[in-house]
């Protein structure tokens, strides 16, 4: 029988990249705090019309990429793609509109997408999500942004170009998407399958076609901007002048849409020279419409999702800074089994003084067991006997140096703690 592997598409991540995850996450989890968002975890599964309706019924990710299914009583869910509308269900089910508005979640946590796996695409991927609820200032778009760039320049991340455009109102699209038609139409032809296709249903996603002979097509498409309304045409304004005023420089690209038929007014990514093909490392924008999509009253929305991967993969091909990787600092070794007992114990001491420690449970040889915690990278050795016991010392060996003295039982924890520098 052959042996059971993961699905495709999805990925193990292992102890020597967890770690740089985790610095991520932390991170992220300071920068909240600093910007004052609140973190919430959210089901990994909904009704599965909170995305057709939320995302949008005419989105790849809606026609082609969920994981939906029926439960035992019939129910359709789907594994979360993302987690926009999920926030909103969650703002609106817990009556936070009489809170202080905006109210401001994060997440972060597993997302499910049936795409073509390649690098920097995955069928589960992580993202970290940012959302500010309840205002429609152009002052609070300006925060999600800020908070994005923010966030990438703590981790050290270089060389990445925020870009910018907005994608007007329910007011002011129509008439753009009539031009954006016309524009479209003498070159029917020549479009891809999927376009000719989004031509009706959705004809401003063809500005997001992957496909290099639809962008060439597109690049001379007349831009949303021409044809913003007065008051989204402020409002992009004023989100422009607010990341001028704060120094986050920035590009316009007149092409840039959300995939997601609820986003409104401004639309951001945040790109990666490093990440090829998938270069986005962020996207997000504003979503006045969503609520009122899913059954709920006018609640104006921006944030932005963030993929983990994408940003460890930036990161290390930056050769960023990840910070301490986590590993044993002290290895526990027994001389002889007389001192087992005793070993254990101290073990145990020096783990609850928050001190990572290890030891050998298969009676290895002394000499065994200092490879092993050369193996685990370990700094300190407290090496154990009889004799040791006797005299109430450990014999504490440098195991970078070499070197090794008797230390008293009293100040061991001293000893050890003055040695691991962290
Ligand atoms: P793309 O254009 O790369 O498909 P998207 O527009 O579908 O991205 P969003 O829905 O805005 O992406 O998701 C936000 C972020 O989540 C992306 O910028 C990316 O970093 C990450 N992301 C999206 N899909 C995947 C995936 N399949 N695997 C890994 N990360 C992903
Ligand atoms: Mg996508």
């Amino acid at each position: 029988m052959d042996i059971i592997k993961a699905p495709r598409g999805v990925r193990d991540v292992l102890p020597d990249e967890s770690w740089k995850w985790a610095y991520v996450v932390e991170t992220a989890r300071k920068v909240a705090d600093a910007f004052g968002y609140d973190e919430v975890h959210l089901p990994i599964f909904e009704h599965t019309e909170l995305f057709s309706r939320g995302i949008g019924d005419s989105t790849d990710v809606v026609e082609k990429e969920m994981y939906t299914f029926k439960d035992r009583s019939g129910r359709s869910l789907t594994l979360r793609p993302e987690l926009t509308a999920s926030m909103v269900r969650c703002y609106l089910e817990h009556g936070m509109s009489k809170r202080v508005q905006p109210v401001k979640l994060w997440s972060v946590g597993p997302m499910f997408r049936y795409e073509r796996p390649q690098k920097g695409r995955y069928r589960q991927f992580w993202q970290l999500d940012v959302e500010a609820l309840g205002s429609g200032a152009p002052e609070v778009d300006l925060e999600i942004v800020t908070f994005a760039v923010y966030l990438f320049g703590t981790l050290g991340l270089s060389n990445l170009e925020v870009v910018v455009n907005s994608v007007g109102c329910p007011a002011c699209r129509p008439v753009y998407r009539e031009a954006l038609k016309e524009y479209v139409g003498s070159n029917y032809d020549e479009l891809c399958k999927t376009c000719q296709n989004r031509f009706e249903r959705n004809p401003l996603r063809i500005l997001d076609c992957k496909n290099e002979h639809c962008r060439e097509i597109m690049k001379e498409s007349p831009g949303m901007v021409g044809y913003l309304c007065d008051e989204c045409s402020e409002h992009f304004q004023k989100v422009k002048e607010g990341m001028s005023l704060l120094g986050i420089s920035y590009k316009e690209d007149k092409n840039l849409v959300r995939g997601l038929d609820y986003y409104t007014k401004t639309a951001f990514e945040v790109l990666s020279g490093e990440l090829g093909a998938q270069n986005a490392v962020c996207g997000g924008g504003r979503y006045d419409n969503l609520a009122e999509a899913i059954g709920g009253p006018h609640v104006p929305g921006v944030g932005f999702a963030a993929g983990i991967e994408r940003i460890v993969l930036t990161m290390e091909g930056q050769g960023c800074d990840f910070g301490r990787k986590p590993g044993i600092d002290v290895f526990v070794a027994i001389a002889d089994d007389s001192a087992r007992k005793a070993g254990l114990k101290l073990l145990y001491d020096i783990r609850r003084d928050k001190v990572s420690a290890d030891m050998d449970y298969s009676g290895k040889s002394l000499s065994s067991q200092l490879k092993m915690a050369s193996n685990k990278k370990a700094k300190l050795a407290c090496i154990l006997g009889s004799a040791e016991i006797q005299k109430g010392v450990v014999t504490v060996k440098d195991l970078a140096s070499g070197l090794q003295e008797e230390v008293h039982q009293n100040s061991l924890m001293n000893h050890i703690k003055q040695y691991i520098v962290r």
